[in-house]
């Protein structure tokens, strides 16, 4: 069976630096908050191109405290509403009702599948106040003329670079175009830890400092509190991680777009209809075909000895999670939950597997 994504073996290649790295955080007695976050935040900051990087806990730990930052800065206030592509993966949602504030479903662009800029310039009102677009599976939204409504309508803009590391357009990186960006290093997220790990980036030196005191408590020093914070902390063992995986982000992108580009020349079937080109602008966290007769193009492929995965089946509108939409209609969105197949895609998945994936793929009949 070729896997959907090896996290044995990508996380093998640095088996001996891991290791060391483990060994120093356990031998310098010091477990949390200490020289390892500050330098991951450092290095992190530098590669996304922003001011800041801070470390927390996860990524929706990331997105929860930023809404949560700008409510204790007067920037947002319970019941704002907050716009969210329909289809997005459930934690952008539920950082926002986390929050007291009001998600606003908003159908994706079934070429990009993200945000929809069009759509989100239906969607204001005069209770919005932020935009939350979602760089999925592993393409940058269009943050050139999202940034452009924003500022037209003076709203705030989160990033959700939960798949995106890395990921540029005109140079400029995920994380680095809205007023903040959360991200994940869950294990299988293109920068991935050994365990769970989130950050958020920011320009602004002010909601820095917000978060850094939300997610220690609400203080900046010890035993002084200014907000009523939570413990959302990056611990030193997962910085000592991710400082050592870092450095090859850049190497397993370009083995990602390698495959991708492979896909996009090999597979030609009058059943699948595949991602568009993106370049610079795609790290293609996941490589995702539509196929009307997806539940058997899954099967398929499993006897062929593929695994594939389905991001994701169950829209949020759809989930007992948020019954009060359940009789709501996005079409575009349930048309993408209902079509989409995840390929196998990594940093180490062989191009000989590619090209028994792509055949696999082509001799497909529904
Ligand atoms: C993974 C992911 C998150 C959440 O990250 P965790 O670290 O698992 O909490 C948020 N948004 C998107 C789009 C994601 O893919």
């Amino acid at each position: 069976m070729i896997p959907f994504l090896d996290l044995k073996n990508i996380n093998a290649q640095y088996r001996d630096q891991l290791i060391e790295a483990c060994t120093r955080v356990i031998d310098s007695g010091w477990y949390i908050t200490g020289n390892e976050l500050s330098s991951f935040e450092q290095n992190f900051a530098a590669y996304c191109g922003t001011k800041h990087a801070i470390g927390v806990a996860n990524g929706l730990e990331a997105l929860i405290l930023t809404l949560r930052a700008w409510k204790e800065l007067g920037k947002l206030k319970a019941g704002d509403e907050i716009i969210v592509p329909a289809n997005t993966y459930i934690a952008s949602i539920l950082a926002i009702s986390a929050n007291d504030l009001t998600p606003i479903l908003v159908e994706p662009d079934l070429i990009t599948y993200n945000l929809s800029p069009k759509n989100t310039q239906a969607a204001i009102t005069d209770k919005t106040r932020a935009i939350l677009p979602v760089h999925l599976y592993g393409q940058l939204a269009d943050m050139l003329t999202l940034m452009k409504i924003a500022k037209e309508h003076d709203l705030l803009v989160l990033e959700d670079s939960a798949q995106a590391h890395g990921a540029s357009i005109d140079g400029k990186k995920a994380g680095n175009w809205g007023n903040a960006s959360a991200f994940s290093f869950y294990p299988g997220k293109n920068l991935g830890a050994l365990g769970d790990a989130g950050a958020v980036t920011t320009n602004d030196d002010e909601l820095a400092k917000t978060l850094r005191a939300l997610r220690n408590y609400g203080s900046h020093e010890k035993y002084k509190n200014l907000f009523q914070g939570v413990n959302s902390r990056l611990d030193e063992i997962q910085a000592a991680v991710l400082n050592v995986k870092l450095p090859y982000l850049d190497k397993e992108i370009a083995h990602r777009r390698q495959v991708a580009q492979t896909y996009l020349e090999g597979i030609d079937s009058p059943y699948i209809t595949l991602p568009n080109q993106a370049g610079e602008a795609h790290v293609w966290h996941v490589f995702v075909v539509r196929c009307e007769q997806r539940d058997a193009l899954q099967e398929h492929l499993a006897e062929q000895g593929v695994q594939t995965l389905i991001h994701y089946p169950v829209p949020p509108h759809k989930q007992q999670a948020y019954q009060e939409w359940n009789n709501l209609s996005y079409p575009v969105s349930e048309q993408i939950h209902s079509q989409v197949l995840s390929l196998p895609i990594g940093p180490i998945l062989a191009m000989q597997d590619v090209d028994k994936i792509i055949s696999a793929v082509n001799k497909f009949k529904p």
